[in-house]
């Protein structure tokens, strides 16, 4: 399956969650049976030969994409949530987002000092979502290996906000 088939499987819902914003909903990907294998294949072959201790999903729809990811190269899946959503001990960080703040959580002492890691998530955008959680992956003493993304909006920059922050990227799909 080319590259276009793949984001033809990734549907646009304008004005969701609030107007102005085209989502971009990778469900109907998912729901694809073959096209859910390329794109794990594709992000699959992208990590594989940087050799990761644990690939990193962010809430929410990035932990399917890390947790097939991870299955497909033997390794662990460490998710990464939104305040107040893991049981246990967490370490965090708050950002700032365009119109107030965030932080992000992460299970204290599942990413160990030295871990070489990959950040998944479905899409970046801004990048300040990716620029927060690889952040808190290195106060950890975590090596961010890459942050790997199924979509990128090149428009809004955020792959060049990573690399400026020395975060090496990839997309499946621009
Ligand atoms: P950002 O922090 O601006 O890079 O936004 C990335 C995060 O927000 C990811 O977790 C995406 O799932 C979500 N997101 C932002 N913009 C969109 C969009 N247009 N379509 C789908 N998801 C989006």
């Amino acid at each position: 399956m080319s590259i276009d088939s793949l984001t033809a499987l990734v549907r646009t819902i304008p004005d969701f969650p609030k107007p102005g914003i085209q989502f971009r909903d990778i469900t109907t990907l998912l729901a694809d049976g073959a096209g859910l294998r390329e794109l794990v294949d594709h992000m699959a072959a992208i990590a594989r030969p940087l050799d990761p201790d644990l690939i990193v999903g962010v809430e929410a729809r990035g932990f399917i994409l890390a947790a097939a990811l991870a299955h497909a190269l033997g390794k662990g899946f460490v998710p990464v949530r939104k305040a107040g959503k893991l049981p246990g001990c967490t370490v965090g960080i708050d950002y700032v987002l365009e119109y107030g703040a965030d932080r992000l959580e992460l299970h204290e002492g599942q990413v160990p000092q030295g871990a070489r890691v990959v950040l998944v998530d479905d899409l970046i955008a801004t990048g300040g979502t990716a620029r927060a959680a690889a952040q808190l992956l290195r106060e950890q003493g975590a090596s961010v290996l890459m942050a790997l993304f199924a979509v990128d909006l090149p428009d809004l920059g955020g792959r060049q906000t990573l690399e400026e922050d020395g975060v090496a990227t990839a997309s499946i799909m621009a």
